[in-house]
């Protein structure tokens, strides 16, 4: 039961009485738990065959290279991007039931950024060709995180900002120093979002529902996860947006180093 007490006040503002409103929420709990075991169980059910079409792909894309026809390379590497990120999707939700139940745990070394930016704007470019894509930040920082969860926060927010931009344009991967942290952001030009939503956007199952945003498929859980991801690096997600003109989301991390130098020494800027 959820129960709401406010004041009653007379004209002069005077204190007359409570009101007491008892809601019973039994039936809300239980109809999100329904939906939550629904998803995890087709998440569950469509991972085995879609790893199997993965790898399917994955052959075809090598045999391709033999192919005469260069459209069969093309064609397969698309499919390839595809399936990869509906593998992503899937264990991002898989991943998210595991977080929740406590169960995960992340494992922190010192790794080089850019190449880690490199490889998720690599599987961007698979999946868009008509958006241009830009790493801003210098080659010689290391990060101190969990580099496969890095990924799929990083993979989420680049995915997200070349979904919601679907008339193209620029989408930027970025990282600089601010004072003793690392400021990791991707920026886009695309929808945009109102304040009203930003403050709700990293909720599970929030999607923005507005005309323009109608088509575009998602589960919206994509931003709960990144958040989740993040707090387990002490760290949360932020968000800089206008409606019609574009995103920023960022966050910081703490104990960035230059490659092989000291703590903290670098500047971060490109
Ligand atoms: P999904 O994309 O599956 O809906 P997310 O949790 O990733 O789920 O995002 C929640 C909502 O936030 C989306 O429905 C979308 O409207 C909005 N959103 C997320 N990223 C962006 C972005 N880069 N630009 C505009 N809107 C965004």
């Amino acid at each position: 039961v959820s129960l709401t007490i406010s004041p009653i006040k007379d004209d002069a503002d005077e204190i007359i009485g409570i009101s007491k409103i008892a809601r019973d929420i039994t039936e809300r709990k239980q109809e999100e738990k329904r939906k939550n075991d629904f998803v995890a169980m087709v998440s569950h059910e469509l991972k085995t065959p879609l790893t199997s079409i993965l790898l399917y792909v994955q052959l075809l894309v090598k045999k391709s290279t033999n192919v005469e026809d260069p459209s069969f390379l093309g064609m397969s590497t698309k499919i390839e991007a595809y399936v990869k990120r509906m593998v992503s999707m899937i264990t991002d939700y898989l991943g998210l039931s595991r977080i929740e139940e406590g169960k995960i745990d992340i494992q922190k070394t010192h790794f080089a950024l850019k190449p880690l930016a490199d490889e998720v704007m690599e599987e961007a470019r698979l999946i868009s060709s008509k958006h241009t894509l830009e790493i801003v930040g210098c080659e010689t920082v290391e990060v101190y995180a969990d580099r496969e969860k890095m990924r799929q926060i990083l993979i989420n927010l680049v995915g997200n900002a070349l979904k919601y931009s679907p008339s193209g344009g620029p989408v930027t991967l970025g990282w600089e120093s601010t004072s003793d942290k690392l400021r990791i952001y991707v920026k886009d030009e695309g929808l945009g979002i109102t304040p009203a939503d930003q403050t709700k956007l990293f909720q599970r199952f929030y999607r923005v529902d507005d005309e323009e945003r109608q088509n575009i498929a998602g589960f919206g859980i994509g931003l709960y996860l990144v958040s989740e991801l993040l707090r387990l690096h002490d760290s949360t997600i932020e968000v800089d947006s206008k409606l019609g003109e574009g995103s920023v989301f960022y966050f910081h991390l703490d104990g960035h180093r230059s490659i092989g130098g000291d703590l903290r020494s670098d500047s971060g800027k490109p």
